[in-house]
């Protein structure tokens, strides 16, 4: 299977969904991660086009980590993500003709903020229009409509997941990997006193709790049609 992840800011796939993308990486699929914001905005002192760059190469170090086979930004500045604006649309229908996932993972429509709610909607159009053959991008062809599992708003809030994935084997390369983004770990470790590992650890253990396992990540599928399918699609 291919499989493609869609987060908003450089992190995110890390934090909701970074066990889940090292368990496909390790039973032998083809991960994709797509980025859509540059994260330009994520610091108080440094500047955001030096921060964009330093962004861009954590978010290359944990794509490694994870086993990804690629790492692609639609670089959109932070705040400024628009699931209307053709050419961020056009980029991801062409991403998904290129990569013709089996499965897509991204943000649900609830997340805790604008640009996680705009990739949520990005997703779930660019994935539609993927299929129409008139809709034209540089990648000729089309995809089919993908199913669509949402992962987890951050710490859990206001989500309830109706499927898991245990992710006790992958959770400390999850943990490594979330720890490449060491301009969001260390400032708010210095400046809000957040240690963010310990934060997304606790979300793992407490998904974990309630599916009978060590550590585990939580999903919710995206049920319109035609997305469902007999199979079960995420690491069993
Ligand atoms: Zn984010």
């Amino acid at each position: 299977m291919n499989i493609l992840a869609v987060g908003c800011h450089p992190d995110d796939l890390e934090i909701g969904c970074g066990g889940t993308l090292a368990r496909y990486a390790r039973e032998g699929y083809c991960v994709s991660i797509c980025i859509v914001a540059n994260g330009n905005m994520g610091h108080t002192v440094i500047q955001p086009a030096e921060l964009r760059a330093i962004r861009a190469e954590e978010t290359r170090r944990a794509g490694v980590l994870l086993g990804a086979v690629e790492v692609v930004s639609l670089d959109m500045n932070d705040l400024e993500v628009d699931a209307y604006r053709a050419e961020t649309i056009n980029k991801l229908v062409d991403l998904i003709r290129r990569v013709q996932p089996d499965v897509i993972l991204t943000h649900p429509p609830e997340d805790y903020m604008k640009d996680h709610v705009e990739v949520s909607k990005l997703v779930f159009d660019a994935s539609f229009s993927a299929s129409v053959p008139h809709y034209l991008t540089p990648t000729p062809g089309t995809a089919k409509i993908t199913p669509l599992y949402y992962m987890d708003t951050v710490a859990g809030v206001n989500f309830i997941p109706s499927e898991y994935v245990d992710i006790s084997a992958t959770v400390e390369t999850k943990m490594q990997a979330l720890n490449c983004h060491e301009s969001q770990i260390k400032w708010m470790r210095d400046h809000d006193g957040i240690d963010f590992l310990d934060f997304v650890r606790t979300v793992a253990k407490f998904r974990g709790l309630q599916c009978g396992c060590t550590y585990a990540e939580g999903f919710r599928q995206c049920k319109t049609w035609p997305r469902l399918s007999t199979k079960r699609l995420l690491p069993g």
